[in-house]
Parts: structure tokens; C-alpha cells; sequence
């Protein structure tokens, strides 16, 4: 099917569509026939391609952005939905109006990347992936320097606590743990952290998560290997930093014969500085490069069928973008978040391939730019084809793939019952977590602008969480087939509510 309507934005379409009379709703096992073809295989062959090394990471701004997207949208097609997007999405021979692009620079780390360390005239070098892992958006480096442990890394004299006091760091690299001691009330950010290493004078950093991990965040999978991550202190000159593991930070301490895990404990405990040399010497070296691309979105749509409602719109969204490929190391984004896209694909296609007609509009989501900081859904809440004061409400797939079985949803102005109900419906309602705002993800633009919004995570530990080793073969396709019914079920009932 090949669509060549000049479409402004598919409100036009929503106001030229054949009228058609209310879509009465079906009855239970018509909806049951409709999520008994929900299938795994299909699932499984999706986060396969997407994750597979020809998307190279599918990392925003890039070509492989543009790729993936073009995937998707070749796959809303032949599932039947329609455009609603404000531009080409490219030059394609396709020609159709998928998308929706803005200019997005895409930097990226190359090959080779070093580190060493010299202690006692003796010089190591950590592996690079599981021992140390530059940060993404860091710029060239080209480092020789002592290594001074700073204990959190926080500079706060305002609430009494700065692990720079006394210290001349200028010239130097420092090391700190991630997060901040229990008990500490103040927030702080990597890029906290990051700016007051570089107003004390340090010339590179080093960054570890502890020995002694808060209970939510092993539920969250944070273990002891480096991952991937954007400082985003982008509104100041960054240093050149890396993330190592929590082994290599230990033997780090070691040199001066220092425990990592008792310093953390009596951080935690006192909150008395506890900066110190290391007598070690740290190298660095890479190259980062900057290239000027374009982010992609990829919209598909169901038109609604009743007269009064069609008008309105549910979106449902996953991101499609991962972190490419960095300092040679391919992410393939399996769980996070070929895993998503692949269950919102198996809903469209469960929609259009029953038969059975939302009340309402749905407007499909593939959305880039999520990993560096939600560009892609703050674009989409920018320029909304379907105006936001008639959207009844945003559902978030992402990383949907692994886990302990359990699906975790997070719901923000839709009711527990509902939630429930839709659970029933795709019998799943056992092995539904319920919990309110979910942070991190691209319903929070949705959220911010005050919309309904209810975001679907596989729930338990994710070990391979934004590493190398996020690949298809750790996802679990009974996982996949739940979240797809789940989110079928709730969509459904978004879109056909009264
Ligand atoms: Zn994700």
C-alpha cells in the first residue's frame, strides 16, 4: 500500500475520514480471539534484526538512526497503519510521510580506546567493556595524571559536606563513587559531580559505583560493571571521564593498602571527608567525534471509528535508540529497547490484523533520542500531530524483554482498577507490580504535560542494562508475549472508554 495523500498533520485525515457509525464493542471473545494471536516468534525475529549488528546500536542522530526507523516504518505499513508524521522520512523510495525529524548531533567515541595505571613503577590495563568504559559524551582525552579518590565526588558547603576541602586536586584525575551517602538529603547529579571536579582544577575523572548497593538499586539490575552513560553537562566543557567497575576501583584503593567498601561504610555512616592520593598514575586516551545528523520519530496510525471520539487519540510509544557503537564495542539494545519496539509492532499488528476498530484514534510511536534525555518525546509533545488537549492518554513500553517474569506499571492519572481490569483482560492480572510515577522514560514528557500515562517495564533485575551485553539470546519470549497482551488489553480499553 502505497499512500501519496499530502497530509497536514493527520488532523485533516481524522476530519476527511469515511464517518462511520460507533463500533459497538465487541464481545469478550472476539478480544480474546484478538490477543490469542499474539505470538512470541515474531517478537523474538524483531529485537533479533533491530539488535543485530547491521543497526550498529541504533544510536539517535546517526544513520543507523535513520535505518532502524525506516525499518519500522516499512513494518507500519505493511501492518496497515497509516502516516501521521510532518515530513518525509526520507528520500526513500518509499516516500511516505512516517516521520518527525530535527537536527540532532551524534557524537560517539572511536577505537581505540586506552587506559592504563601505574603504581609502583608497575603499569596495568584494564579491559575495556567489562573494566572500564569512557562516558559517552566525554571529549578527547589524552591524560597522564595522579589519581585522587574523592570519596562521593560531592562539593556542597552549603549543607556542610565537601570532600574537596583541603585538597589540591588542580592537574590531577579524580575518582568517585556514583549516587551519594545514605542519608544525605540534598540531590546531586553525575554532572554535579563532573562540575566540581572541574572548578577544583582536575583534568579527567574516574567514576565507580560502591561496593555497598541500596536494595532499590539492585532492583533496578545496577551491579558492579561499567555502563554506558551521557554526563549531559553539556552547558559546560566537559572532562574527559570514564566509568570503571567496582573491582577495579577497589584495586584502585588497594595501592595504598585502603578498603573501598570500608571507606564507603564510613562515609555513609559519619559523612566526614575521607579524600585522599591514591599513588596512582592514571592514563587516558581516545578520540571522540562530534557528527551533525537528524533524530527520527516514526508515527503510524489507526483512525478511530465513532464520530464523536475519533478525533482523540491514544499514543502508545516505545524508543527505538540505543547507544550505537562506542569506543568499538557494539550496544545492541535488545531489552532496551528492541524489546519495546518489537511489542508495540505485535499490538499494531494485533489491532489491524482482528479487525476490531478503536473508538478512538491510536496513534503509534517509535521514538529516537530517548537515551540522551528524551529528545525524541519532548519532540513529539512539542509538535503533537494529534493536539495534546485531545489525547486521552500516552502508554510506554520499555525494556519489556527480561526479568523475573512480572510486569511493573507505572501509572500516573489512570486508576489502579482500570489497570487491573485491562490485567484481567489479558490474564495477567497475577503478575501485575502497580506503582505511581515511574521516573526515567518517555512518558515523563507525556506526564509534564499533564496527560494520562501509565509506562510498562518487565519487572526484576535487568543485569545487562545499557552494556555490551544486552543481546537476544538473554531476552525471555514469555516475557514479550505478556507485555504485548497487557499493553493490548489497556489500549483497548483506553481507546474504546466512554
Ligand atoms: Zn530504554
Amino acid at each position: 500500500m502505497r499512500h501519496t495523500l499530502a497530509l497536514a498533520g493527520c488532523v485533516l485525515l481524522l476530519a476527511t475520514a469515511a464517518p462511520a457509525a460507533p463500533n459497538p464493542r465487541p464481545a469478550s471473545d472476539e478480544l480474546a480471539a484478538a490477543l490469542g494471536t499474539i505470538s512470541w516468534p515474531r517478537m523474538v525475529e524483531d529485537i533479533a534484526r533491530l539488535s543485530s549488528p547491521s543497526f550498529n546500536g541504533r544510536q539517535t542522530g546517526t544513520a543507523d538512526d535513520g535505518r532502524s526507523a525506516q525499518f519500522v516504518a516499512e513494518r507500519f505499513e505493511s501492518l496497515g497503519l497509516l502516516p501521521a508524521g510532518d515530513r518525509p522520512l526520507s528520500d526513500s523510495a518509499l516516500g511516505l510521510l512516517w516521520a518527525q525529524s530535527e537536527a540532532f548531533v551524534a557524537g560517539s567515541i572511536q577505537a581505540p580506546a586506552l587506559m592504563e595505571w601505574t603504581a609502583k613503577e608497575v603499569t596495568t590495563s584494564p579491559r575495556l567493556g567489562p573494566d572500564f568504559l569512557p562516558i559517552l559524551d566525554s571529549p578527547s582525552a589524552s591524560a597522564s595524571a595522579p589519581l585522587i579518590f574523592v570519596g562521593y565526588g560531592i562539593s556542597d558547603p552549603a549543607h556542610e559536606f565537601d570532600e574537596y576541602a583541603d585538597l589540591d586536586v588542580r592537574g590531577r584525575a579524580v575518582l568517585f563513587l556514583r549516587g551519594k551517602p545514605e542519608g544525605y538529603a540534598a540531590p546531586v547529579t553525575h554532572a554535579d559531580k563532573e562540575r566540581a571536579a572541574r572548578k577544583h582544577g582536575a583534568i579527567a575523572f574516574l567514576t565507580a559505583t560502591g561496593p555497598i548497593i541500596s536494595a532499590y538499586d539492585i532492583r533496578r539490575g545496577i551491579g558492579s560493571a561499567p555502563t554506558a552513560l551521557h554526563s549531559q553537562s553539556s552547558d559546560e566543557r566537559p572532562l574527559p571521564g570514564a566509568w570503571i567497575s567496582t573491582e577495579l576501583a577497589e584495586q584502585l584503593l588497594a595501592v595504598d593498602g585502603r578498603s573501598l567498601r570500608e571507606t564507603q561504610e564510613r562515609l555513609n555512616r559519619q559523612r566526614n571527608p575521607l579524600s585522599a592520593p591514591t599513588n596512582v598514575v592514571l592514563h587516558l586516551a581516545w578520540e571522540s567525534r562530534q557528527e551533525a545528523g537528524t533524530l527520527v520519530n516514526v508515527l503510524g496510525m489507526i483512525p478511530g471509528q465513532d464520530r464523536a471520539l475519533r478525533e482523540q487519540a491514544l499514543v502508545i510509544g516505545a524508543h527505538r535508540d540505543h547507544f550505537g557503537r562506542q569506543a568499538g564495542l557494539l550496544f545492541p539494545g535488545a531489552d532496551d529497547n528492541a524489546s519495546g519496539t518489537a511489542v508495540l509492532l505485535e499490538v499494531a499488528k494485533t489491532f489491524t490484523g482482528s479487525g476490531l476498530a478503536p473508538r478512538r484514534t491510536i496513534l503509534f510511536v517509535s521514538f529516537s533520542g530517548e537515551e540522551q534525555g528524551l529528545f525524541g518525546s519532548r519532540l513529539y509533545v512539542g509538535k503533537p500531530p494529534v493536539p495534546l488537549t485531545q489525547t486521552v492518554a500516552m502508554l510506554n513500553v520499555d525494556h519489556a524483554g527480561i526479568g523475573n517474569g512480572r510486569l511493573t506499571v507505572g501509572l500516573t492519572g489512570l486508576s489502579k482498577e482500570g489497570a487491573t481490569e485491562a490485567g484481567k483482560t489479558a490474564g495477567v492480572a497475577e503478575l501485575l507490580d502497580l506503582y505511581g510515577f515511574f521516573p526515567g522514560g518517555d512518558h515523563v514528557p507525556f506526564k509534564e504535560a499533564g496527560l494520562p500515562t501509565a509506562t510498562i517495564v518487565s519487572a526484576g533485575p535487568h543485569p545487562h542494562f545499557h552494556q555490551p551485553s544486552d543481546t537476544t539470546d538473554t531476552v525471555k519470549p514469555e516475557i514479550l508475549e505478556r507485555a504485548a497482551r497487557y499493553l493490548f488489553a489497556l489500549a483497548w480499553q483506553l481507546a474504546n472508554a466512554p
